[in-house]
Parts: C-alpha cells; structure tokens; sequence
C-alpha cells in the first residue's frame, strides 16, 4: 500500500488521525451549541441550525479553527467550554505502536495540525503526544490552512522536506487532495476518524482503518544506519 523503503518525513494531521474525532465532533456539534443556548437563552435548535450553517461556510479557513475568532463570535470563553468535556480527549488506540515504529525507524515525525494552539496545547495536556513527536505546528503561525498551496510551501521552507520521501496522513480528503497539489508523493487517509462512527469508504487514497498493520513495514524498512553499512 505504501512504499516504507522510499519514505523518510512522516507529516501527521492531529485531530482524527492519532486523535479520536469524537471530542471535537461532540464539542462543536452537541457541547457548544448547548452552552451557547444556555447562556445566551436561545433555544438549543436555533442555535445548533446556526451554528452548522456558519460552520459549513468557514469550512476550510482559518477561522473555522480558530477559538479567538468563536470566542469573539459567540462571546463565550472556549477553551473553558472545551475543558468541561475533555475527558473525550483520546489517542487512537492503535496510535502509540505506530508513533513508536515511526520513531524507531529513524525517520522524522511532525504534527501540522490546523488546530488553533489553544487546541493544540489542550491536546498535548490530555495525551501523551509530545512523548512521541519533537516537532508540533499548529498552521495558525504561518495564517494559512493545509487546505491551501501557500501553507505547504511555507511547511517546505521551513521544514525542507523533499515530496519524493514524505508521507502524509490526513483524515480530510480536501487536505489530503492539497497536499497531493502540492506534489506530496505518499499520502494516507484515515477512513475512520471518529469512533462513533461507522468508516467511510476511500478510493481516492490508500486509506487505514488501523495502523497496526503497517507496523512490520515500517520496522523493515528503517532509516537507521547499521554498523553493517
Ligand atoms: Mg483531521
């Protein structure tokens, strides 16, 4: 499915790729509008029959990501509203094998996450995703999604990673499909993001529902030299 031999720079998205969706799709489909509705006294249908339609119009662009701008937006204070559910904040149970093989291959491991890093900072809190990655950017810093071309030529100088030997693992298809625009060669989708949810079927990319698999591939192909070499 993928070529492990050829793969040196392991790019992985953060939310429904190493963490359960079902936090962010529970906080902002159920949590908020709840809250919103509580504090405000609109009545919880309104609110939620708002908030989707304002959602599906940002769809894409930073401030769909970005608490400042819902903050502003809803005047409520997000990050608290985030901790009364972050018990839901949660690893992929077959996340911690992956990132280990990952780190001992020997190859380099990044997070870019569009997550805003209030979000992100709330994520590294709850799970031990620091213990396995040295290098976590939030897309907030560079103003631009990885929805868009700019982003990952940004990502590029900063990172210089070569397309050639990257691998990137979205549970977004219009990600994924940017970063393949952009001419990332290995590209891996996660068809089951949220686990409260069936899987989707995914023909436009390799797609996992469980990294396990992958494991024995990743540990043959190391890039670490021996002493043989
Ligand atoms: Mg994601």
């Amino acid at each position: 499915m993928l070529d492990w031999a050829q793969i040196d720079t392991v790019l992985l998205d953060m939310d429904g790729t190493l963490l359960d969706l079902h936090f962010d799709n529970h906080f902002w489909l159920e949590h908020l509008p709840l809250r919103w509705s509580e504090i405000s006294g609109i009545s919880l249908a309104d609110a939620k029959a708002q908030l989707q339609s304002e959602y599906a119009e940002l769809n894409g662009k930073i401030q769909w990501y970005c608490l400042d701008y819902w903050g502003e937006r809803l005047q409520l204070p997000i990050t608290e509203l985030k901790r009364e559910v972050m018990d839901k904040i949660q690893m992929r149970p077959d996340v911690p094998a992956f990132l280990t093989a990952l780190k001992q291959s020997g190859r380099d491991i990044v997070l870019v996450t569009n997550a805003h890093p209030d979000s992100l900072s709330l994520k590294l809190e709850r799970t031990d995703l620091a213990k396995y990655i040295d290098t976590l950017i939030s897309t907030h810093e560079f103003g631009v999604t990885k929805e868009s071309w700019a982003l990952w030529q940004k990502l590029q100088q900063r990172l210089g990673f070569k397309n050639d030997t990257t691998l990137f693992v979205d549970d977004s298809l219009p990600i994924l499909t940017a970063a393949q625009n952009f001419g990332i060669k290995h590209l891996l989708a996660v068809a089951n993001p949220d686990s409260q949810q069936h899987a989707r079927t995914i023909n436009e990319f390799p797609a996992i529902t469980d990294y396990t698999p992958l494991l024995q591939d990743i540990l043959a192909h190391s890039k670490l030299r021996t002493t043989a070499n």
